[in-house]
């Protein structure tokens, strides 16, 4: 078997069959790049078609999502799931609420999460979902109204041993409230397994919001201890101003660095006193207003709605917003201005090129599949507790988060050397180590 041509062959056919979908190619293209050596070790996965099994979804759901506005008028957005691969265990991945959301971009985060779940070792399968509906704007009242049509007709395809969404972007506690809320309405049971990222008081479980910023901090520091360092007095820059940003600034105050800028869709704000994240909070979790609030609030930090966040200095860097946001020309300013480590916090932050800027210049890389494993952990954990009725306290889930993150790092760096001869080649370590166990359960579980 030539496996080179195997996997080009594998990759053709990606492309021809999901024309347009630029996201999923650009996440499949990584994935299957990184799998030479996998396959030559392993000519069996090649031989009973676990790629081109890999590359399909078990299930693809698009729906009609009709509500009414406040206005009364009717508004109709279009709902996705896709169900990617259950050889571990429940489809597990979030729901995104994004004006951008289309069947290529839930393709990609599919994909993406079959790798990441399987590398935190636990019981969970990858799926991914959401609309193109934007809550930007939109009152309490009309977010409850369309959750409650999107889960009126996604709830017959979910359940706690089948499918199991939790938030992204746009999609935090409120939504999940009303998304449960509804699940439990139609369905009459009290099912808390079949949501994660649901508040504390009732089922969820402590440090998931914090859990994928907590974890990709985790997971950098792991990177920087490989070379003697910390975060000890490390200038850092983080993209976005959502759940993931605000809480990997959080956890690198802990730690001693200092978050020095931010963004979100509108711009970039920098203070040079370290960003202040119970400000920050108010402004985007409470008020739900735009980072340029931070700067009128306090006159020493800086605005600009021109730039980038990466024009910053500093020395990590931790990309938390979405998808292809630091293309290569910031990957070439983060370098030239000295920067020692880069771990995505998003799903795919970084462009091909930005990627291979980063190796070229030596930088320790770790990808989101790695670094932001820390959040569907933590769901995992809130699925455990859910199903033994239990709640654990915020040092023991943290302590647990903390350990999936070792593991993780671990992981890659051992595949990594084992496959490729380079410990620092995350890409490889992590594509690699995912693809083996879930390419291990599908072989046993036959031609499914
Ligand atoms: P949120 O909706 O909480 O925050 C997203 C942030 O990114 C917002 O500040 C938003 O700005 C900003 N943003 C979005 N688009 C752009 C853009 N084009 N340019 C600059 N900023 C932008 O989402 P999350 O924090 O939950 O998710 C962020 C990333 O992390 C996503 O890639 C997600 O898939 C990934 N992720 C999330 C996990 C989780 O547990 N939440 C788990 C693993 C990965 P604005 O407010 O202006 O829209």
């Amino acid at each position: 078997m030539n496996v080179r041509a195997h996997i080009e062959a594998v990759h053709t056919e990606v492309c021809r069959r999901n024309p347009g979908e630029a996201e999923f190619h650009q996440a499949a293209t990584e994935v299957l790049d990184s799998l030479t050596p996998a396959l030559e070790r392993h000519p069996e996965y090649a031989e009973t078609g676990i790629l081109e099994r890999l590359c399909e979804p078990e299930r693809q759901l698009m729906f009609r999502v009709p509500w009414v506005d406040d206005q009364g008028k009717v508004r109709v957005n279009r709902g996705f799931r896709v169900e990617f691969n259950s050889a571990l265990g429940p489809y597990k991945g979030g729901l995104r609420f994004h004006p951008s959301v289309n069947l290529g971009i839930v393709k990609f985060l599919g994909f993406e999460q079959i790798f990441k779940n399987a590398l935190t070792g636990m019981a969970i399968g990858g799926g991914k979902g959401g609309s193109d509906f934007d809550p930007k704007g939109r009152s309490d009242g009309e977010v409850m109204r369309f959750c409650q049509s999107f889960m009126t007709e996604l709830h017959r395809h979910l359940g706690e041993h089948t499918d199991v969404p939790a938030g992204d972007i746009g999609v935090g506690g409120r939504e999940i409230g009303y998304l449960f809320g509804q699940y439990k309405r139609i369905t009459n049971r009290y099912e808390s397994g079949v949501l994660t990222g649901k508040p504390v008081g009732w089922g969820g479980s402590h440090a998931r919001t914090e859990a994928t910023g907590y974890g990709a901090v985790y997971f950098a520091q792991e990177m920087l201890t490989t070379r003697g360092y910390g975060f000890e007095g490390r200038r850092v820059v983080v993209s976005g101003s959502g759940n993931v940003a605000v809480y990997a600034a959080e956890k690198v105050h802990a730690l001693g660095g200092r978050v020095v800028a931010c963004s979100d869709s509108s711009g970039y704000l920098v203070d040079e006193d370290g960003i202040d994240l119970e400000l920050l909070k108010d402004i985007k979790e409470v008020r739900r207003a735009r980072i340029s609030a931070y700067a009128e609030a306090k006159p020493t930090a800086r605005f600009s709605a021109r730039g980038t966040v990466y024009d910053v200095p500093c020395e990590v860097a931790l990309p938390s917003a979405t998808q292809n946001e630091l293309g290569r020309e910031d990957a070439v300013a983060l370098v030239k201005n000295g920067v020692l480590a880069i771990a995505e916090g998003a799903n795919m932050p970084c462009t091909p090129e930005a990627v291979e800027v980063f190796r070229e210049a030596g930088v320790l890389f770790g990808p989101g599949k790695a670094a932001n494993a820390g959040g569907v952990a933590t769901s995992a954990l809130e699925m455990q507790q859910n199903a033994s009725r239990d709640s654990w306290s915020f040092e023991e889930t943290e302590s647990r988060l903390a350990a999936v993150m070792r593991g993780v790092h671990t992981q890659c760096r051992t595949t990594a050397e084992a496959y490729g001869g380079n410990a620092d080649d995350y890409v490889l370590g992590a594509n690699v180590a995912g693809f083996l166990r879930v390419a291990d359960a599908m072989t046993a579980q036959g031609v499914i």
